[in-house]
Order: C-alpha cells, then structure tokens, then sequence
C-alpha cells in the first residue's frame, strides 16, 4: 500500500437526517451543515425523471452526457469540448489531483477552504502548502500566495466564494494574481456559490479562460441547483488538459436519470432566481444580526455565513438540541451556518440571541 494512506483518516460525511433526529429525539431538525439548497429542487427536475424511460435501464447511459453538455456549452458560451463532468464536482477534485500530482509536489491552497482539495493532495502524496486568509475579510490572500510558489508546485486551489468564509475575490483581482502565476501551474477556481454573488455583476471568473489557459473554472449542480443527491459537478479548461481528464475518468460515470435531472434543472433558471433572491434577503438580514449583536462574521456571497463565537461548540450543542444543524470544526471558535428561509433564520437569531444574553 502506499505510504501515505496509511496516514489518512476517512472523510466524515454528513450523517443522515433522519439518523440524527432519532439520536437526539428531535421532533424536526434543519440541517445548515451543508449548503444545501433549503429551497429543495425544482419541480422539473422531478417531472424529467418520472418522464424517464424506464426501457433503457439495461443500456449503458450516454457517457459524453451530450444534452447536457450541450446546453450547459450554450448557457455559458463555452465550446461543449471545453467541459469535464464529473460524479459531484468532488469527481473533478480526485480526477485533478490524480492526473497531475506525484509524491514530493505541492499544492496551494487558503485555510481555511474545502477539505476536498488537501485531501486528494495527501492521497497523491503530494504536500498540502496553506496560506491563511486575510483575517479582516476572510478573502483568498492572494499577494501571500505568490510568495510560496515554488518548483513543485503543481497546483493552486481558489475557492470563490470561499467556503467557508463566503468571501468573494472580483475577476479582475484574480486577473493579477494570475499574471504573475507560471503558465505550467494550474489554478483551479472552485465556483460552486458563484450563482450567490450579488455584490458583482459579472461574477464569473470563465471570461478569464481566454487569456489563461492554465485556469480552470469548476461548478457544481449540487448547491443552488439543489440537485446535491444526484452528484453532477463539472469543469471548464483548455481542450487539451480536458483531453487528459476525459481519458482518466470512469467512461459512465454519470447515469441517464442524473443526466435528465441535471437537464431539467439548468433549464429553470426561475427557480435559481428564486432561490439566489430569498437567500441573498437572509444574508442580508444575519449580516445585520451579527454586526448588531457584536458578533465577528465575514461580508458572505454564498450561501452561509462563517462567525466567530468564543464558546463555538457550546452554542452548535444548544443549537442542535434546539433543532439547528451547524457546521462546527472548520476554524478554532467558528461556525459556518447555511443560510435558510425567512422563518428558520427568525428562530435561529433568536435562538443565538437567548443564548448569547445567558
Ligand atoms: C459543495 C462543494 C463542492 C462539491 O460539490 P459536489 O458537486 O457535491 O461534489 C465543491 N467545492 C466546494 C467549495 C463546495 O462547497
């Protein structure tokens, strides 16, 4: 076996629902661990799998999953060849990680960021180089970055949004730092809250592609798509880099029913507007709470929102006990909280606030 598995720990994935209802008696819990989308999913997407024809179980799915492709190319006005898709974008994440670290490389990422990308770094055996974010904005620090690119580094993770933080960068300071990055080092811009940016018209880091074919833009249909349980992810690169990716990955890896659902779901784009509205509504109204409330907390452009807490696992306790599920672990004295519809955020402020005046 390899040295360095032997030194993993498994990833802890989110336990089931109704699992943690029944351990704590818990009558109705709201999960905000995740970033899934509260709104559910839309009801196209239930109708497209119905609608699916049951006749072709047998038959392998289409594994270039070219209605997909094809419409998700038209949307963002990218040639179909330029996209990856894989099983969640954690699928891309692995296939990444995979194809181009060997032992002794490095990456570079902020911490904090998601888990994701040090870990398939550890499984490569490749060292995982962390750069922390700046304290006052929680934002990717990237002048710090450039500072620790060396000649093994291979490649360079930028989350934005940020998760956790929820921290957005604009495409032109990204611009900057990809200047001055070398053109054989990849830098992976992790969109996956990018439909939450509301700060910035044109939020999107794809227009940078053109100029810097050492970028990678990746997207997920599992947040605001709410389409997390079906695991679509996909990327968008250079033709020939998506060439290597398409000859590693599994050659069906994503099924037909994943594939109309997916569909579905970028074709109601309502139902995204919908959601980015109502979240982008209680973002505003939890950025209030906590500046009211003296509570430390990035400016977010997702949808959650990291805060400082001095008794951060005492209050995660209280919450869950109280029906509240909230992301603990991921900074000493932080919680990331998922940012919900208008009547869980009333309980929950609430909730934090009883518990702050205790
Ligand atoms: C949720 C998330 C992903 C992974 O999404 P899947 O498509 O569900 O695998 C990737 N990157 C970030 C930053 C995420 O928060």
């Amino acid at each position: 076996m390899k040295d360095q598995i032997k030194q993993l720990s498994s990833y802890v994935p989110e336990e089931p629902l109704a699992a943690v209802k029944k351990r704590l008696g818990l009558e109705r819990l709201v999960r905000l661990s995740a970033n899934e989308n509260p709104f559910g999913t839309s009801q196209q997407v239930k109708q497209a799998i119905i609608n699916w024809n049951f006749s072709e179980t047998n038959r392998y799915p289409d594994g270039n999953a070219t209605a997909l492709r094809m419409a998700i190319a038209q949307k963002l006005q990218v040639p179909p060849e330029k996209l990856v898709f894989g099983v969640g974008l954690d699928e891309i994440i692995e296939l990444i990680s995979r194809i181009f670290l060997e032992v002794g490389d490095e990456i570079l990422q902020t911490t904090p960021t998601f888990s994701e990308y040090a870990l398939h770094a550890q499984i490569e055996g490749a060292k995982v180089v962390s750069v922390p974010c700046d304290p006052q904005t929680g934002k990717n620090d990237l002048a710090q970055m450039l500072t620790k690119i060396n000649q093994k580094t291979k490649l360079i993770w930028l989350c934005n949004p940020n998760n956790p933080t929820g921290a957005y960068q604009k495409p032109f300071e990204l611009v900057e730092f990809l200047k001055q990055v070398p053109s054989e080092v990849l830098v992976l811009i992790d969109e996956a809250y990018i439909h939450y940016v509301t700060d910035f018209e044109q939020a999107s880091a794809l227009p940078l592609l053109e100029q810097f074919p050492n970028a990678v833009v990746m997207r997920t249909f599992s947040k605001v798509y709410g389409l997390a349980n079906l695991r679509v992810g996909f990327a968008v690169m250079n033709q020939k880099l998506a060439n290597y990716l398409q000859a590693v990955r599994l050659p069906y890896n994503l099924n037909s029913l994943v594939q109309v659902g997916a569909l579905a779901a970028l074709r109601d784009q309502e139902f995204v507007a919908s959601s980015i509205k109502k979240t982008a509504q209680e973002r505003d109204k939890w950025e209030k709470f906590f500046a009211a409330n003296r509570i430390k907390y990035f400016h977010s452009q997702a949808n959650f929102i990291f805060f400082k807490f001095p008794q951060a696992v005492k209050l995660a306790d209280n919450l869950l006990h109280n029906g509240f599920q909230l992301r603990r672990g991921l900074a000493k004295d932080w919680l990331r909280l998922t940012i919900s519809d208008q009547a869980d955020g009333q309980q929950l402020r609430q909730l934090i606030a009883d518990f702050k005046s205790d």
